[in-house]
């Protein structure tokens, strides 16, 4: 049976996020919080393996215990359960910290491939999926847009800007699926109603987890943010030539004469 871990991340929805001048912290405050988007192509790309191969995909999450409605809203897609680890110990963690504590949790869940988004819309590090890579000492491919299973390897696709790679990897492993690529399902209801009457959302602590102190939360963090400022709005004139092309390229090219922007 394939065992597929995806994780998601539950964030504030905006991608301009604003920051306190004072203490230099993210207001949070008035915004709700939705699953990183991204990630919801990572689970669109899991739940697509499991259709086709067999097998059972686990959303984890680590996040104070708001992002239970994150874990619904997967469920509803039809994930088969998931983990919340939520723990005090584990607050202030920076990159190295969140993907130990990850890694921890999916070597105790068990794992055939493991599924991330490219990267999140609140931090946007893009760092956790090769860091848990690494401390699980597997393979790993991003900006992955296809996946299958052929002979018991899986074969991805990824493209850049001008090539297209083609990847066989050993399982287990771990992709990240390359933003805007793949449409996320629809939630569901009758999975909903499966979730709410399965209960299949478990919360995992350092109780379960056991792991040391020094490596997780701010004392495993060996980065910290120092200063957070947001970049002043370049001024726009917003000004529109509606008409007859020609004359617009002539006006355009006036007006970038008399910017300095251009020299005849
Ligand atoms: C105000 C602020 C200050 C910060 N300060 C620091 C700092 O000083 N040093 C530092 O290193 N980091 C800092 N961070 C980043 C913080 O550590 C990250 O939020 C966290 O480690 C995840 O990184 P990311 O969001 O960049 O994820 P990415 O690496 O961009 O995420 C890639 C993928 O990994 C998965 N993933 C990421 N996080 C989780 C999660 N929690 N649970 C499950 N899956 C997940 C998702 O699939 C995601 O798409 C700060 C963040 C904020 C908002």
């Amino acid at each position: 049976m394939l065992r597929i871990v995806v994780g998601i991340k539950w964030v504030p929805n905006t991608t301009s996020v604003n920051i306190d001048p004072k203490t230099g912290t993210l207001i949070r405050e008035g915004i709700p919080s939705v699953v990183n988007p991204h990630d919801l192509e990572a689970v669109e790309m899991a739940l697509r393996l499991r259709d086709e191969y067999g097998g059972r995909v686990t959303a984890i999450t680590m996040s104070p215990p708001s992002a239970r409605a994150g874990l619904e809203h997967v469920l509803g897609m039809g994930v088969d359960d998931a983990v919340l680890v939520s723990d005090r110990a584990f607050a202030g963690a920076d990159t190295l910290a969140t993907s130990y504590v990850l890694a921890k949790v999916i070597e105790r869940l068990g794992y055939d491939l493991i599924v991330f988004g490219q990267e999140t819309i609140d931090s946007s590090t893009a760092h956790v999926g090769a860091q848990v890579a690494s401390w699980l000492d597997i393979p790993y491919v991003y900006y992955v847009t296809h996946a299958r299973l052929e002979g018991g390897r899986l074969i991805v696709r990824r493209s850049l800007e001008n090539v297209r790679e083609t990847y066989e990897l050993e399982l287990p492993a771990l992709i990240s699926v390359a933003m805007h690529t793949l449409h996320p399902r629809r939630v569901r209801l009758s999975h909903k109603l499966r979730a709410k009457l399965e209960s299949p959302i478990e919360t995992w602590t350092n109780r379960e987890l056991g792991l040391e102190p020094d490596c997780i939360g701010l004392k495993g963090s060996p980065t910290a943010l120092s200063k957070i400022e947001m970049i002043p709005k370049v001024p726009r004139k917003n000004e529109i030539f509606r008409g007859d092309p020609r004359e617009a390229a002539k006006w355009l090219v006036d007006k970038l004469i008399e910017e300095g922007l251009l020299e005849v």
